[in-house]
Parts: C-alpha cells; sequence; structure tokens
C-alpha cells in the first residue's frame, strides 16, 4: 500500500506532491489535466516573479521539481475513491490503487458565459475575458469593466473592481434580480446596471463586444460571475462533509471530516489563489507524514 494518493496536479496537489516526496514517503500523484491554473495566461500577483510567470510555465516547472525527488505522476482521472482497512482505493480505469491517505487536490471550474469556446479562448488569451479580480483586478485599473451575472455574487464582484475602475457595468445573463440593499450599494458606486440577454459576443479590436436589453456595448475585459463547479465528488462519495457550494470541510490542518482524507486548494473553502493552495498543501502534506509517523516511525 502506497503512503498517500494526490488526486490533482494543480499548484496544491503538486506542491503536496513535493513536501511528501521530499520526506521519503510513497507517492502517486494522480492528474486529469484540466487545472485552473493552467488557463492563467501570466500572473502577475504570485510572489516571486516581478515579470509575471504563465500557468503552463509555473506547472511545469512544479512537475519538475516533483520528479526530481522521485514523485510518480500519472495523467489519469480517478473515477472513484472509498475507505477501506486502513486507508483508501481509489479506481483509475480498471485498476485499484491504494493508500493509506488521500490528498484531495481536484480545484474547481468557472461556470463560462454563452459564448462559442473558441472566441471564449481568445478573449481569455488576451485579458478580454477574466474570472479573478484578486488575481487581475491590477490590471484593469481605469479600464472599462463588465461583471457578468447578478445576485450576491454578480454585485459582490462588481463592487469589488469598483476600487480598480470608475467604470463598471453589471450585465445581468437575463434580468436583473438584486436584493435592495445590494441595488443601493451599487447605485451609490455608481455602477451600470444592464440586463440581458447576451447575445453576438464578438472582439472588436481591443475589446469584447456583446448585445444586450441596453443595445451593443463593448468593454476593455469581462469578468463572469456565475459561481463554479466544485470538484469534490469523489471526496463526499467516500463520505467526506462538504457545504452547500461543494467545498469541502476542512480542519485547520486540511483535514476533512473523514480520517486520513485531506484536501487542499479551491475545491477546500477558501480564497481560491495559487498561494493559498500551495499554503493549504504544505500543511496537509506535513499533517500527513506526522500522522503516517504516529502510526509506524518513519525512520530510515
Ligand atoms: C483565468 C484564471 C486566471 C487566474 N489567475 C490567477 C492569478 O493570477 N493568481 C492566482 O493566485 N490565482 C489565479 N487563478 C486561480 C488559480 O488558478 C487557482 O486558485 C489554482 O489553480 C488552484 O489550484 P488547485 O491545485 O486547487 O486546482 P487546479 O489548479 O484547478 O488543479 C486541479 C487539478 O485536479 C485535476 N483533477 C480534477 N479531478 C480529477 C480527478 N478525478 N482525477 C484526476 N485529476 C483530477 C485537474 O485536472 C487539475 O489539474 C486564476 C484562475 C483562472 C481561471
Amino acid at each position: 500500500m502506497d503512503d498517500c494518493i494526490i488526486i490533482g496536479g494543480g499548484p496544491a496537489g503538486l506542491t503536496a506532491a513535493i513536501y511528501l516526496s521530499r520526506y521519503h514517503l510513497k507517492i502517486r500523484l494522480f492528474d486529469c489535466g484540466s487545472s485552473r491554473a493552467a488557463l492563467i495566461p501570466c500572473t502577475h500577483n504570485h510572489a516571486g516573479y516581478p515579470q509575471g510567470i504563465s500557468g503552463l510555465d509555473l506547472l511545469a516547472a512544479m512537475r519538475a521539481q516533483a520528479e526530481k525527488y522521485g514523485t510518480v505522476r500519472e495523467a489519469a482521472k480517478v473515477t472513484s475513491l472509498r475507505s477501506i482497512e486502513g486507508g483508501f482505493a481509489a479506481r483509475i480505469g480498471e485498476r485499484e490503487v491504494r493508500a493509506r491517505s488521500v490528498l484531495l487536490a481536484t480545484g474547481v471550474i468557472n461556470h463560462r458565459p454563452p459564448m462559442p469556446d473558441a472566441l471564449h479562448d481568445a478573449a481569455l488569451a488576451n485579458g478580454q475575458i477574466r474570472y479573478c479580480p484578486v488575481c487581475d483586478g491590477y490590471e484593469v485599473t481605469d479600464k472599462r469593466v463588465a461583471v457578468y451575472g447578478t445576485g450576491e455574487h454578480g454585485a459582490r464582484e462588481a463592487l469589488f473592481i469598483r476600487s480598480f475602475t470608475r467604470d463598471v457595468t453589471l450585465i445581468a445573463p437575463d434580468r436583473h434580480d438584486l436584493p435592495p440593499e445590494q441595488l443601493a450599494q451599487l447605485t451609490a458606486a455608481d455602477i451600470a446596471l444592464v440586463d440581458g440577454p447576451a447575445r453576438d459576443w464578438a472582439i472588436d479590436g481591443e475589446q469584447l463586444a456583446l448585445s444586450t436589453a441596453a443595445g451593443h456595448l463593448a468593454f476593455d475585459s469581462l469578468y463572469p460571475a456565475l459561481g463554479s463547479h466544485i470538484r469534490s465528488e469523489l471526496a463526499v462519495e467516500a463520505g467526506a462533509r462538504a457545504d452547500a457550494s461543494g467545498c469541502l470541510e476542512v480542519d485547520d490542518h486540511q483535514r476533512t471530516s473523514l480520517p486520513a482524507l485531506f484536501a487542499a486548494g479551491d475545491v477546500a473553502k477558501g480564497l481560491d489563489q495559487i498561494s493559498h493552495a500551495m499554503g493549504e498543501a504544505g500543511v496537509a502534506a506535513t499533517t500527513i507524514r506526522n500522522m503516517l509517523n504516529a502510526e509506524a516511525p518513519l525512520w530510515r
């Protein structure tokens, strides 16, 4: 039986792999190749890279670092996870792999606006679509920005972006549905409210253009605020607790409610950021090491 199975090869899973491999533990990492970090054209808020670094380059460097210390990494999807005597069994295709502990680092998937995939990806690559104002609000300083969403989430995102630019428009996917308190906050912040549905998405020179109930509009950047799918199903099926949104509940050592099952990164509740994912993974990995050592000393 292995010491730990890591499910997910984004910043959280790879950080844990580096730590656990350097603790001389026998681990396996499975990754189905859809890290959110791979979508980052160039991050400018990740400390240590004053010129910025692309998500793909960061992931490649982390993979090289994990492999240098002996991490066994497989490009494969884990399709089920169950508790067994002394640990867990993970299913990968026809195979079952067993380990004394599991770290789930499967992340989330952002819901996308209703636009053609090719257009979405082109707009994402050049900063006309952005998903994370915490990450890149600085880059839209004094630009013309739209947030695509409504309700509490849409209003929160629009108000957050207001500290980067005075030109913010909140576009509803259909019609706005805003509680009076948020409507008052948006009005006080001078945020324009536009009803959808949004159609005719197009890249128009430096801007992203779309038709709305208020006519044809164009923005330097648009932030979808449509929520995410939290990839916590494997842990929930195995018996771990998640909150209403699907985020796994963890304690301050990244332990889920199921013994020996840990979670780190976006799949656990917290700030969806690379640095946070890495920090949680370091805590999880060290707790896993200490737990295994308490069961049987890891002396060489
Ligand atoms: C466009 C964009 C820009 C961003 N910019 C920044 C930024 O500038 N700075 C910043 O700090 N953050 C940024 N973020 C957020 C950052 O990407 C995430 O917080 C970070 O990637 C979370 O890491 P993670 O390891 O938790 O999840 P992820 O990076 O999403 O990795 C999860 C991994 O788990 C794998 N996986 C899922 N299910 C399975 C399964 N069943 N079996 C095997 N593998 C599985 C996936 O393939 C994936 O590789 C950005 C996000 C986006 C979308």
